[in-house]
């Protein structure tokens, strides 16, 4: 099938590309000229696991095209799919404007009946302010041309996306039109094979299925990590609980893990965006203003940890940084909980040598030159001339370190683990102290 998708980030050219993989043919259209002009000569902006290899096969076998050109991808979609940003506004609602400055786009220059597919996380309504959008192109134009526009939101997880992509849990198709669904269903069929992933319902429900999902899980992590608090202040360790708990099918072993706070550029604006949501049509989200609050005072811990032992006083301190991604398997660190705790161990006078496997050029974008950060090559690098270590980000390559070096090259010895990837007991009997989170009986 031909298709359009506008938007080459995390969504669209990961969509784009699995699309492509299977046979259709893709146009992705992007404003951005510099990551255009990149991704057809093989350059890929993000670090997605299996994806360069899938961009690079499918752009030479002409089935995945990039451009600036929108005119032209609108000409070339029978779909023509929207996976622009919806970023917060002030007041956290989604910023709806680049999806609508889509919109009217493909009401400018369509010729023939086309589905336009909002594939954005948008909030419930916004599918009826794209058909205006585009209604009111086309009348301004003079012209009528036949289109609906149906949703299907994306459900892909940035560092398994690929994964995700080819082989989704469920695919939300929401719309009312018949046409439109049996497009879909034909475009997904190859997703589809084994049993029925499609779930198609109408298009608000699709709408508010994206956010239900990411609220969710941004709900089971901040009650663990309220539990978590509970546990460290009671002097009960939070691993233990959870390993308590993670068996009951009810309540199952993700997402329950407790940490430094989730970031990423979609718990965070999605929990706010629906409670914003909720709020505008007269109901407050007491459920997800708590989720909010405890993550937002969660990515703040590991400092209130390093002042627990510190004192107040961390000036002239080099802390060891490992990790600064917001997860695993990413260079993404839109709200990532490093950048918090770097921003209060500056604010405190310390200087920070970090290492993460792929972050290290958004690091050196976001902060630029500073002599109180290093960026360093390898985990090792960082510890070297360090005082103490903060693990952050649970890529796997921090997970059995070689504690006696670690003691070595600490200063002061002492371990904070944002991720509890660690025992306590092996970090102690290493000579280090040791921190995590909820481990009240470590402390
Ligand atoms: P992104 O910021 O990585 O990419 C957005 C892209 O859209 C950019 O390349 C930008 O240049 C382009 N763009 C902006 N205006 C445009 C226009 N008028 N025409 C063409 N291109 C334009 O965003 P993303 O992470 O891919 O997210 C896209 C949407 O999908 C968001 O609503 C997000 O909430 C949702 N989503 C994201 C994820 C994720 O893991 N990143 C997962 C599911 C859903």
């Amino acid at each position: 099938m031909r298709v359009t998708i506008f938007g080459t980030g995390y969504v669209g050219l990961v969509t784009g590309t699995c699309l492509a993989d299977v046979g259709h043919d893709v146009v992705c259209v992007d404003i951005d000229a510099a990551k255009v002009e990149g991704l057809a000569r093989g350059v890929i902006p993000i670090y997605e696991p299996g994806l360069e290899p899938m961009v690079k096969a499918n752009h030479a076998a002409g089935r995945l095209h990039f451009t600036t050109d929108a005119p032209a991808g609108i000409a070339h979609g029978d779909l023509i799919f929207i996976a622009v940003g919806t970023p917060p506004d002030e007041d956290g609602s989604a910023d709806l404007q680049y999806v609508l400055a889509v919109a009217r786009t493909i009401g400018r220059h369509i010729e023939r009946p086309v589905i336009v597919v909002n594939k954005s996380t948008v909030p419930v309504g916004t599918a009826d302010k794209v058909h205006a959008a585009i209604a009111a192109e086309l009348a301004q134009r003079g012209v009528e041309v036949a289109f609906d526009v149906a949703s299907n939101p994306e459900f892909l997880k940035e560092g398994d996306a690929v994964n995700d992509c080819m082989r989704p849990d469920r695919i939300v198709v929401g719309s009312s039109n018949p046409v439109a669904v049996e497009k879909l269903k034909r475009l997904y069929a190859p997703f589809n094979r084994n049993h029925e992933r499609i779930v198609v319902m109408d298009v608000r429900s699709a709408e508010l299925t994206k956010y239900a999902a990411n609220a969710m899980l941004a709900t089971k992590i901040s009650f663990m990590n309220e539990i978590a608090n509970i546990a460290e202040q009671v002097g009960a360790d939070i691993e233990m609980v959870r390993q308590g708990i993670g068996s009951d099918p009810r309540i199952g072993w993700h997402f329950i893990y407790p940490g430094a706070g989730y970031g990423g550029s979609c718990f965070p604006k999605d929990v706010q965006a629906l409670a914003r949501t909720a709020q505008h049509s007269g109901y407050r989200a007491r459920l997800l203003e708590a989720v909010e609050s405890v993550n937002d005072s969660q990515k703040g811990h590991l400092f209130e940890l390093i002042q627990r032992h510190y004192g107040d006083d961390v000036r002239g301190k080099t802390f060891a940084v490992w990790g600064l991604a917001f997860k695993p398997n990413t260079d993404d660190m839109r709200e990532a909980s490093s950048r918090r705790l770097l921003a209060q161990l500056w604010e405190a006078g310390a200087k920070v040598r970090a290492y993460d496997p792929e972050a290290a050029e958004e690091a050196h974008r976001i902060f630029g030159e500073r002599d109180d950060l290093v960026l360093c090559d390898s985990a090792r690098a960082a510890l070297a001339d360090a005082d103490a270590l903060v693990v952050v980000t649970e890529w796997k390559q921090f997970r059995s370190p070689d504690f006696a070096r670690v003691r070595q090259a600490l200063a002061d010895g002492v371990i904070f683990d944002g991720r509890n990837l660690y025992h306590p007991d092996e970090v102690e009997s290493a000579g280090l102290a040791y921190y995590g989170i909820g481990r009240g009986r470590s402390l």
